[in-house]
């Protein structure tokens, strides 16, 4: 039998009513001739409520418990939705995560997959069952305590079942109809994509363009699993949606998919710092120590000056989200105490915003970067940081300008035109 995986996020499954929606869904492929592992997720605002209820009992609770508390949400859905399947008259049997077993590992709140044995759910088809409805989130330890897979997880549920069974494809469905080329909340001009590939989706994801778990797209990139992004409130069919697929699968792409932002990034200069061999990892080691998501950097050239530091000296600037500048700060102001790093002063910039255009199409094509400065320029806009990887440019600019470089860019490579 071929299989399908069918994973509903917590708004497809918010009440009876949006349960039978999407259980219909699944009874349509059943009828198309498809096993069918259903993943859900707890009914949105469930997951928040036990988060709640856990810090109102304990402020440094037992991480074991914390995650018995939270998976809970995704075992009522489970049932329910196996529940109004069999009302339908559809065959299904509910799965908590131990029951399967998803062995993962034990760290509590970020456990990682081990395994996922195939044998019990292939035992139940067998016998005539055309629907495991799983419960996401959640796995078991080698101890045999309940996991849980950090927030947003049944995502990489889903993927990590389709993977080991094998299933065609792996639809998710959510609250939008698909991924766009941009945030269709800046501009109209924003359009669906038909398809896009594991790569540029992981740059968008990790942009904030939230529709993924992160994690889920690289699993899914390891191993190849299609992935389509659709809606469930709405009549859907093969070619619904998004499919986050190989770039072997996209003919012929656009040098650029799309444009994503990020508004919360902050900007740190430290000035004049001592220029010598270390320097970088003496400043960064302590930021990654202090838990500071260092993104962009850029080093100046050196310049032979004296300021209060003798020798050569560099400015050296990065970026990180702004709710971690105090903690980076306080970490910069420790390793001075300490006597590992010198610098003339540290400036922040807290009112910054990053822009990227991201597309795989970017490796073989010249110019990408010219067009998009020059798009900038036109609206007047500052660079203020620039940092390119293979497939994608990012700069960091000043965040009032952010709406507008986002629809700048958009025009300027023609990103409405399919
Ligand atoms: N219910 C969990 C959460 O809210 C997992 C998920 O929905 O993916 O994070
Ligand atoms: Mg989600």
């Amino acid at each position: 039998m071929p299989l399908l995986v069918m994973k509903f996020g917590g708004t497809s499954v918010a009440d009876l009513a949006r349960i039978e929606n999407a259980a219909k869904k699944v009874q349509a492929e059943v009828e198309r001739g498809y096993d069918v592992i259903v993943i859900v997720s707890a009914m949105s605002g469930e997951t928040n409520k036990m988060v709640g209820f856990v810090e109102g009992t304990s402020k440094l609770y037992d991480a074991r418990e914390y995650d018995a508390v939270v998976s809970s949400g995704e075992n009522v859905t489970a049932g329910l939705m196996a529940l109004r399947l069999q009302e339908m008259g559809v065959a299904a049997r509910s799965w908590q995560g131990w029951q399967v077993p998803i062995n993962t590992t034990s760290a509590h709140s970020s456990a990682r997959f081990i395994s996922i044995p195939r044998e019990n759910i292939d035992a139940k088809f067998a016998e005539g069952f055309k629907v495991a409805v799983v419960a996401g989130f959640q796995g078991v330890s080698a101890e045999g305590r309940v996991t849980t897979l950090g927030r947003g997880g049944s995502d990489t549920t889903a993927v990590a079942f389709a993977a080991a069974f094998g299933a065609e494809r792996c639809d998710i469905y959510t609250d939008v109809d698909g991924v766009y080329t941009t945030d269709p909340r800046i501009t109209n001009k924003a359009r669906k994509l038909e398809k896009i590939a594991f790569e540029e989706m992981l740059e968008l994801a990790s942009l904030g363009a939230k529709v993924l778990q992160t994690r889920s797209v690289e699993l899914a990139m390891r191993y190849k699993v299609r992935l389509r992004v659709l809606s469930s409130f709405e009549d859907t069919d093969e070619n619904s949606g998004t499919l986050v697929c190989d770039e072997d699968e996209i003919m012929e792409s656009k040098v650029v998919s799309g444009v994503a932002y990020s508004r919360d990034e902050a900007k740190v200069t430290l000035v004049r710092v001592e220029d010598r061999p270390g320097i970088a990892a003496a400043i960064f080691g302590p930021l990654a120590e202090a838990g500071v998501n260092v993104d962009m950097i850029v080093q100046n050239i050196s310049e032979v000056e004296v300021g209060s530091v003798k020798g050569a000296t560099t400015d050296m600037t990065f970026s990180c989200p702004t709710n971690q500048v105090a903690r980076a700060q306080k970490a910069m102001e420790d390793a001075v105490a300490a006597g590992t790093i010198t610098y003339d002063g540290i400036v922040v910039d807290s009112d910054v915003a990053k822009i990227s255009v991201v597309g795989i199409g970017m490796r073989s094509h010249a110019g990408v970067a010219a067009t998009m400065f020059k798009a900038l320029s036109k609206e007047n806009v500052n660079i203020k940081v620039i940092a390119t990887s293979e497939i994608k440019i990012s700069v960091l600019i000043d965040r009032k300008y952010m709406e507008l470089a986002v629809q700048a860019l958009h025009d300027a490579f023609e990103l409405e035109k399919v």
